[in-house]
């Protein structure tokens, strides 16, 4: 079983060994609902590639976006602290690959597995504070200023410059109209900063786009260099 995760790749090998029998493969796809809101989270997941999205409905249709999970974290950690319902839906936007581990064999090991416990427990505070980040963010920054953030994040998190992400879904994530996302994205197209086909976007100018976006990228793709090196 190959594991690009990075949690699960860093644990000693014989945490990893403990954890390996109760692992299943699975392929996510743009769309997948791993939780939805309000649900019980039965699963915790860990990307080796793509990426999930933990995402707020609102009764007009909306769901805004919280967090971004990647290869670096668990999709569900909040499961280990309550058995209470899923705060957001996570929502599969990038296609990859994921390990699943049901709840209850992760809370019987976590008293056996101190390393792995550690890096779960680390992975959850990253999330709270990228939860924490996104509050203000949105209160404050710009549409323009929020697109490039996001952009630069999701391609920190997937390691590529070409994204698959559709205008409907950019507008959902920043939580404004298709036309408004349009106005920005066409503009920072004619800018040179972006491009983009049907489904696909690709980042033409990353140093342009890093000066396009508010401060909380830096801030958290900082905390997602920091995690990465522990
Ligand atoms: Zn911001």
């Amino acid at each position: 079983m190959t594991i690009e995760n990075a949690i699960l790749s860093s644990i000693p090998y014989d945490e990893q060994t403990r954890l390996m029998p109760h692992l299943s493969e699975m392929e996510i796809v743009p769309g997948m609902v791993l939780h939805a809101s309000r649900g019980h989270v039965e699963h915790l997941y860990f990307l080796d590639d793509g990426l999930v999205s933990l995402a707020v409905p609102l009764l007009d249709g909306r769901a805004i976006e919280g967090v971004t999970i990647g290869r670096e974290g668990a999709v569900g950690i909040h499961a280990l602290a309550w058995d209470g319902p899923s705060p957001a839906s996570s929502i599969v936007h990038v296609r990859g690959r994921a390990k699943s581990l049901p709840v209850e064999v992760a809370l019987d090991l976590l008293g056996d597995l101190p390393d792995f416990t550690r890096r779960l427990a680390r992975n959850a505070s990253l999330q709270f504070e990228w939860a924490l980040q996104t509050a203000a963010c949105n209160a404050a920054h710009s549409v323009r200023q929020r697109l490039a953030h996001w952009l630069l994040l999701f391609s920190d998190q997937t390691g590529t410059d070409r994204l698959a992400l559709t205008h409907e879904l950019l507008a959902t994530v920043l939580g404004v109209s298709c036309q408004q996302l349009s106005v920005v994205a066409n503009g920072m197209r004619r800018a040179g900063h972006i491009d983009y086909h049907h489904a696909h976007l690709v980042l033409t100018d990353r140093r342009a786009l890093e000066s396009d976006a508010c401060e909380c990228y830096e801030i958290l793709s900082q905390q997602l260099r920091l995690v990465a090196a522990e």
